[in-house]
């Protein structure tokens, strides 16, 4: 168990009382949400310690990605820690099971037990953002999709960040200026570490941040179109829950997506970023009354695709 000492654990707790409070009907998906935030924090704590890094990247290969548009961590060898990291797909099952998803999670569970679906490769296609494999392999055993989706990004989306870490935050180190130029050149809405769409963005004081949802990297959002299709400015429009309200929902009438703009006084550390996505329920709500939605995985168009298949049954 997480140390219950832990400030971010701690951190929390605190968010989830106040959430608790002012948002009574939360209180279910914040009772889910405890499990996977308090694994997320101490999974991210035990691969941090780990000897063998998820993957190595210079510096310099990084930023010649980052200036062909291709995300860091794609295409890259990955050491996945799979007997840490696959157990959590079987815990994610669980907790979906009991909070709400009930026998399609559980029918999920029972295939993993089987051993149907190899956990390696299916972490492996989580990591690298892979969701036709993933569909691909649920359709073909008769399981949910979506459910083993989430299980799978929900067990490995905290190597995904440390992975992220190596490469952008390198400890004790500066960043090359190479990478950090590359990096705040990146003229695209979707994550330069692993290709997701942003959670939301964060405005601190004049600046403004994306927020990975998979991988938690914070990139500067220096371009005024939309996040998602590039479409300019004008077709963008701003919808908030109340007059002065800090948060808002960009609308964008080009491609009929939203993106969340929470101000904040700091950046949220990963492992809490679900908290805050859940705490702006209100304008998730507010934007599909108003017919928008969030956008599915950018089609990144590579690379090479792992099939997700139980290996071992084809030796
Ligand atoms: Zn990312
Ligand atoms: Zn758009």
């Amino acid at each position: 168990m997480t140390c219950p000492t832990s400030p971010l654990l701690d951190q929390a707790q605190a968010r989830w009382t106040a959430l608790g409070t002012a948002t009574p009907d939360l209180a279910p998906a914040i009772a889910l949400q405890r499990a996977f935030v308090n694994r997320t924090i101490e999974t991210v704590d035990r691969l941090q310690q780990l000897d063998k890094p998820v993957l190595e990247l210079e510096p310099g290969l990084a930023a010649t990605k980052l200036r062909a548009s291709t995300p860091a961590l794609r295409g890259e060898v990955l050491e996945l820690p799979v007997d840490l990291l696959g157990p959590l797909v079987f815990q994610a099952c669980d907790d979906l099971a009991s909070g709400g998803a009930g026998e399609v999670a559980q029918r999920v569970r029972n295939c993993l037990d089987a051993g149907r679906i190899d956990i390696s490769s299916l972490l492996t296609a989580s990591f690298e953002r892979n969701q036709a494999a993933i569909r691909v392999k649920a359709t073909h055993e008769g399981i949910a999709p979506d459910v083993l989706w989430l299980a799978a990004e929900l067990a490995v989306g905290p190597a995904a960040h440390v992975a992220q870490q190596t490469v952008f935050a390198p400890r004790g180190e500066q960043l090359a200026s190479t990478l950090t130029g590359a990096l705040d050149a990146w003229p695209h809405g979707y994550c330069p570490a692993c290709g997701s769409w942003p959670a939301f963005a964060e405005d601190l004081d004049a600046v403004s941040f994306l927020r990975c949802s998979f991988c938690g990297l914070q990139w500067h959002l220096n371009f005024a179109g939309c996040t998602y299709c590039g479409n300019d400015p004008a077709q963008l429009s701003s919808a908030s829950i109340a007059t002065g309200s800090p948060h808002r929902a960009q609308l964008c009438r080009g491609c009929g997506a939203y993106l969340k703009r929470l101000t904040v006084t700091s950046p949220t550390p990963f492992e809490l970023l679900p908290i805050e996505d859940l705490a702006s329920t209100d304008l998730d709500i507010l934007a599909a009354e108003q017919g928008f939605g969030r956008p599915s995985l950018p089609d990144l168009d590579g690379p090479e695709r792992y099939p997700c298949e139980n290996v071992k049954s084809t030796r």
